[in-house]
């Protein structure tokens, strides 16, 4: 029986790591010969470069390949063939999907893919949901707006390879959600960390249902770092009583990594599909030992239409120092993605991760789930203020937590914030990706 099968792909999953590697590089070569073949834009950036496909012997002849940035695509696009611009490597008529990002940082890139490249979508979303535990006796909603952004479209499709019953709960509001979830018991879910604890809110205060008493049993969450923050995946994780597992991906790139069950604290890189590699941001190096954050580069080793070839993604991540007890030889990223190079800014001179924030608020007893972060400057000083809610019935326990947050946030942060309360349910909710960090220093 496949149910009892521990891995989706028992070969690559369990794979030595040498032979991981020999994979990559010869899948490597592979994807870029075709994009230098194919595409025009990717060949005049390696012509200039002075690279030619046969050059490419090892890894380290692969780090001398220039990178692509979205900043590249969007130049592009638009242009012919329409949208895509010169970086699509087939024809037009080859082309069965159309994607976007969600462009919460400029202009939206365009993703064209073959009906072979969204069947890899698919495969690489199953390894994710079999990791996760979902088997075909599952019944999995997705509460998600299915429209230009890939989202979980991809997640629905592989819930439906692995042979597990998908519900699309596409324009319910939420309450009809919830409702459709507690009518079907539907036993797992996809979606935002901020649209879970937003879900959870809504059922128990607005509805009086508690999420504990659905069928819910296991949550994937994606789009934001927050299931590899433990102090809000255990708010997840309490608010449903199920299992929250992270995974992050991109338009751009896909499914590149996962949390397995065994919640080791790190996420798998599928390895047999992406090459990843970690360069430091101050000096270039590239990074092979655990412990050491960078930006990562990463190469999308079968994605045919609009190739993802040494793509810079800007997110912050580091290999862990162990293996995973689950027994995959896929490496692991310590703590998932735990920032963007681009959000990653300095205050008071001194280095700042929003989720370090989101890691404070969220473990504060008496907190509820909501806050904001504002960066301005006061005269020629920078300021932080954060905006937090107390829980309704709490608000006598203010002086506590606002010494214990001051306390914390100094502790893991290095800095001091200008702390302003606010009554619960009065902060903005957001339905899909929060912004919830603003910096507003460049105005001034
Ligand atoms: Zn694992």
């Amino acid at each position: 029986m496949i149910s009892e099968q521990k891995y989706w792909n028992p070969l690559l999953e369990t794979l030595a790591h040498e032979k991981i590697r020999k994979l990559q590089l010869e899948k490597f070569k592979r994807i870029f010969s075709w994009a230098h073949e194919r595409s025009k834009f990717h060949r005049s950036l390696y012509e200039k470069a002075g690279i030619k496909p046969r050059d490419i012997r090892s890894f380290d002849e692969i780090r001398r390949i220039p990178t692509v940035e979205k900043s590249m695509m969007r130049g592009i696009q638009r242009k012919d063939p329409f949208p895509y611009g010169d970086a699509l490597c087939v024809p037009l008529e080859e082309v069965s999907e159309f994607r976007q990002t969600s462009g919460t940082t400029g202009q939206p890139v365009y993703q064209a893919d073959t009906w072979q490249d969204w069947e890899w979508w698919a495969e690489c979303w199953a390894y994710i949901l079999w990791a996760q535990g979902y088997r075909p006796k599952d019944r999995v909603f997705l509460p998600f707006g299915y429209n230009v952004f890939v989202a979980f479209w991809a997640g629905h499709y592989a819930a439906e390879k692995i042979g597990a019953e998908v519900v699309p709960g596409g324009v319910l509001d939420t309450q009809a959600r919830i409702l459709k979830i507690q009518e079907l018991q539907c036993t797992a879910m996809m979606a935002t960390p901020t649209y879970v604890l937003g879900m959870a809110d809504t059922a128990k205060n607005k509805m009086g249902i508690d999420p504990r008493s659905l069928a819910i049993r296991k949550i994937t969450c994606a789009g934001e770092p927050g299931a590899s923050i433990p102090t809000t995946k255990k708010r997840m994780e309490d608010a449903w009583g199920a299992k929250v597992y992270d995974h992050a991906g991109a338009t751009e790139i896909g499914a590149w990594c996962f949390e397995c069950e065994a919640q080791s604290g790190g996420l798998h890189v599928n390895e047999a599909f992406f090459l990843v590699e970690i360069q430091d941001t101050e000096t270039g190096e590239y990074i092979e030992e655990p412990g050491r954050r960078g930006k990562m580069i990463i190469t999308a080793l079968d994605r045919q239409a609009q190739p993802c070839v040494r793509f810079d993604s800007k997110d912050i991540i580091e290999w862990a120092p162990e293996p995973c007890p689950c027994g995959r030889s896929f490496r692991l990223i310590k703590g998932g993605v735990v920032g963007r190079a681009d959000d990653i800014t300095k205050v008071k001179g001194v280095l700042l991760a929003p989720s370090a924030i989101e890691e404070v608020v969220r473990g504060l007893d008496g907190l509820a789930d909501e806050f904001e972060v504002i960066v301005d400057k006061q005269g020629d000083i920078d300021r932080i203020t954060l905006k937090i809610e107390i829980l309704k019935g709490r608000e006598g326990e203010r002086k506590r937590i606002e010494a214990q947050l001051k306390d914390q946030l100094r502790l893991k942060t290095n800095l001091g914030y200008n702390l302003e309360f606010h009554d619960y349910g009065t902060l903005p909710r957001y339905d899909v990706k929060a912004k919830r960090f603003k910096d507003l220093r460049e105005k001034h």
